[in-house]
């Protein structure tokens, strides 16, 4: 696997993750962060992996420019590398998100009831808990279908 499919990979699962585990679109955010980030420092468990990840990254300079890394702490190279990498891969796969695509899986209504009396909206989110697409009868109401 390359770098890339590996920054693809994680901001995929991050994304099917944040949309089956979350309620709403305001966890999305402080979801991704946490599972990319433990995707990330797994992904990075050698050394190796870790200079790959700094030679291959969009974001080298992250850890530097965020202030992330604190070079005194380290007393190694691979440990500054580790560290550089990680902040390096965490913004990479962050780019990789899209964001907009998720707010709008909770946020944005794609189904109405065609029932008058009932005229109920639903998001992508809401059909999929309720395993309800287009054509099938209006959750709210029992009556109408989605269309
Ligand atoms: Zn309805």
């Amino acid at each position: 696997m390359s770098y890339y499919e590996d920054v693809s990979g994680i901001a995929e699962d991050a994304t099917q993750e944040a949309k089956d585990n979350c309620d709403d679109s305001m966890e999305v955010n402080e979801f991704a962060i946490e599972f990319v980030h433990q995707s990330v420092d797994s992904h990075l468990t050698y050394t190796r992996d870790a200079y790959m990840a700094l030679m291959e990254s969009s974001n080298p300079d992250e850890g530097i420019e965020s202030g992330g890394v604190d070079l005194g702490s380290c007393d190694s190279a691979s440990q500054v590398v580790t560290q550089l990498a990680f902040y390096a891969m965490y913004q990479d796969v962050m780019d990789k998100i899209k964001f907009h695509e998720i707010e709008d899986y909770f946020d944005t209504p794609v189904y109405t009831c065609d029932n008058d009396d009932c005229g109920e909206s639903f998001t992508q989110k809401q059909c999929d808990d309720n395993v309800a697409d287009m054509g099938d009868k209006c959750p709210e109401c029992g009556k109408g279908t989605l269309e």
